[in-house]
């Protein structure tokens, strides 16, 4: 149509980052030295436990579940459901869920999320099956029904319009999430595929800018690194399978490689090293 629509702007997003206690140090230190220091309004931290250090740098933005700090799918799915209705609340038009290992290409999420409408029904992700989850739906009376559908990997984050949030509130506000989930008894990520997809009706937007740790990174093609939307890094049995970029920092200073892929998309960074002395 011809009718000119109000562009996106960075603060009609809303950046949800899971983590742990644990995790504060190790893994979202170096999120707020990169790209969260380039979205700060809108990222909002979904933690597990006080830490004052965090309370100081984030304020407002940092989320004290009260959810379990356990590696569980009850404790998971809690921290989601927290961010679900935190997202509501907040009146945006954007909702991103991201782990604490990813890299958010801010200027590129932006322009993705442009091309769709907040109004419509859009959940935006990777799927991390070649070929929809079937899982066995629990059924008040006896027995199950089988049930198949695609999610969006967690891992590598996922998006989803205030259009869709809000249909899925039955499903997914004040608790009734945990609910969902134990029906399916899967994961928070598969979960809220499950909502979307089989119970509403509305199919994912596969998108291959999204990325996990769980494929290899390393075959990214270098030149198209700074186009992606999410990044991430192995963990501790994978440590090199990091994106193959170089720059400012070698594997050893910079083994996640997000310092390195931040000085490239911002080389006016005061800790990235100047051009000026070369
Ligand atoms: N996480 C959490 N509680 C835990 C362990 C992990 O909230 O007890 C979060 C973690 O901070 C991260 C996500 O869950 O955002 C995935 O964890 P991780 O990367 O360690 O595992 P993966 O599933 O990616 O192998
Ligand atoms: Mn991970």
């Amino acid at each position: 149509g011809s009718r000119s629509r109000t562009p996106l702007e960075l603060k009609d997003i809303f950046i949800a980052v899971k983590t742990t206690r644990k995790y504060h140090k190790s893994r979202l230190d170096l999120l707020f030295q990169t790209w969260v220091s380039k979205a700060k309004e809108q990222t909002f931290i979904f933690t597990d436990g006080e830490d004052q250090e965090l309370r100081r740098r984030a304020g407002a933005n940092v989320v004290n579940t009260n959810c379990s700090a356990a590696h569980t799918r009850q404790a998971l799915c809690c921290k989601m459901s927290v961010e679900y209705d935190k997202f509501i609340e907040s009146q945006r038009k954007w909702f991103c869920h991201m782990d604490d290992d990813n890299y958010v290409i801010v200027p590129s999420l932006l322009k993705l999320l442009s091309s769709f409408q907040h109004t419509q029904d859009v959940y935006l992700g990777r799927p991390s099956l070649d070929h929809p989850i079937e899982a066995a739906e629990r059924v008040k009376s006896d027995g199950s029904v089988s049930v198949k559908f695609w999610f969006a990997t967690g891992g590598a984050g996922f998006c989803i319009s205030r259009g869709l949030a809000l249909k899925m509130s039955p499903w997914a506000s004040l608790g009734n999430f945990i609910s969902t989930a134990e029906k399916i008894r899967l994961p928070d990520d598969c979960t809220i595929g499950y909502i979307i997809e089989a119970l509403l009706e509305v199919t994912l937007t596969h998108t291959h800018l999204f990325h996990s740790h769980l494929e290899n990174l390393q075959r990214l093609p270098t030149d198209t690194v700074l186009e992606q939307v999410t990044l991430s890094y192995g963990g501790f049995e994978n440590r090199r399978n990091v994106v193959s970029i170089g720059g400012a920092f070698s594997l050893v200073e910079d083994p996640s490689r997000f310092k390195t892929v931040h000085c490239l998309l911002y080389p006016e960074t005061d800790w990235c090293p100047s051009k000026a002395h070369h």
